[in-house]
């Protein structure tokens, strides 16, 4: 099954940091359609193996809708892609890219909003920011975590958009270097009087997890904790891309006998079809259907095809991205769902 992936020129690249780059993208007028981002979401991009042909990775956009697309990459030790971009990709060159997808962007972007990063995991948080300063009318509280001050991407446009908006934006810069770690009730300080926030958290895990703990302590509600982990994909979504079938039907036990019905919104469009058959994964089926649904690597591995039940209940055969919360929630994955009821009713949205 092709993808649709798109070949687009780089216009610029920008040393950020000593380890850390810009990548800034132009998008053909054609194409333009495809790509469409809202704050918080991530690029996939085909990076050049000679070992495999392509290493796929996801780099969250810095940029807000209407600006330049543009992703940072920081070097990973001993890693394949990120150093390969960091040494290779200069302006004029081209990259195969996916269009934009994922979930870790504002459901309403008027909201206050409670932002925690950590090195690279500021790209969707600047990006979230800008356009919440712009196009919104809430307060927002940046707590930015770094090892040093040499580490700290976009210190000069934090300064600025703080400077600009001293009613709106206040960023905290927390320098392991002077500070340490900042501890659970450090963090659990910086977001106690902000329980009526909507929060994101970005950064390496063990930031994650200290911050996430924080809030969780602080019974901050899950509906409006948000939070996106940066990893690399095993697969590749670029290439052919076999149907979720067959072999992993033996997963559900439980599969209807017959066809279900599947009811599904997306773009605020509800579509009702009768015949999925209950080995056929989710997007496969909306696929053969002729319908667009958002998807990345087709492993279970990212959250760009996430859906969430209404109604009914889907078996994923795999999921190494959405925790025990997300699934309470309802959330799914739509590369890796079978249905194990007669009837299923889902969103996008
Ligand atoms: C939603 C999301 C958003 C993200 N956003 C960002 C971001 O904004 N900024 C950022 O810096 N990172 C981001 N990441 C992380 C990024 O996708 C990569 O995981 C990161 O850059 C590390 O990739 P790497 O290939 O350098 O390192 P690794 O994945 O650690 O590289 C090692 C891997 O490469 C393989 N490899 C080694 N040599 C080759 C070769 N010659 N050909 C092919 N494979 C080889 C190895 O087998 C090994 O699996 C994001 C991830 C996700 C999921």
């Amino acid at each position: 099954m092709a993808t649709d992936s798109f070949l687009l020129p780089v216009s610029d690249v920008v040393k950020e940091t000593a380890d850390a780059h810009s990548i800034v993208f132009e998008i053909p007028e054609d194409v333009r359609h495809a790509f469409q981002p809202k704050p918080g979401q991530f690029l996939t991009v085909a990076v050049p193996s000679d070992r495999d042909g392509l290493a796929a990775r996801c780099y969250s956009l810095s940029s807000a809708p209407g600006d330049p697309l543009t992703v940072i990459v920081k070097r990973t030790v001993d890693g394949y892609a990120s150093n390969w971009i960091c040494d290779n990709l200069r302006p004029g060159d081209t990259l195969r890219v996916l269009p934009p997808s994922g979930i870790f962007t504002p459901a309403d972007i008027d909201a206050d909003f409670l932002l925690f990063a950590g090195g690279s995991g500021v790209t969707p948080i600047i990006s979230i920011a800008r356009t919440a300063l712009r196009e919104g009318t809430g307060r927002i509280v940046v707590f930015y975590a770094n090892r040093d001050e040499r580490s700290v991407i976009f210190a000069e446009e934090w300064a600025r958009l703080a400077a600009e908006h001293p009613d709106r934006l206040q960023v905290v810069h927390w320098l392991e270097s002077v500070q340490g770690l900042p501890t659970g009730e450090q963090l659990k300080a910086f977001a106690a009087d902000r329980l009526t926030y909507d929060a994101f958290v970005c950064g390496p895990a063990p930031f994650m997890k200290a911050t996430i703990a924080a809030l969780k302590e602080l019974e901050f509600p899950r509906a409006r904790r948000h939070q996106e982990k940066f990893a690399s994909l095993g697969g590749n979504p670029f290439g052919e891309v076999a149907p979720v079938k067959e072999a992993e039907t033996e997963v559900v036990d439980d599969a209807p006998k017959q066809p279900v019905t599947l009811e599904i919104e997306l773009d605020g469009t509800t579509s009702t079809y009768d015949d999925w058959d209950p080995g056929t994964a989710m997007l496969d089926f909306l696929e053969a259907k002729g319908v667009k649904a958002p998807y990345s690597c087709r492993e279970g591995e990212c959250s760009a095809c996430a859906f969430r039940l209404l109604e009914g209940e889907v078996k994923m055969m795999r999921n190494d991205v959405l925790e025990q919360e997300d699934l309470d929630d309802g959330i799914r994955l739509g590369c890796q769902s079978l249905p194990t009821t007669d009837t299923v009713r889902g969103t996008y949205s």
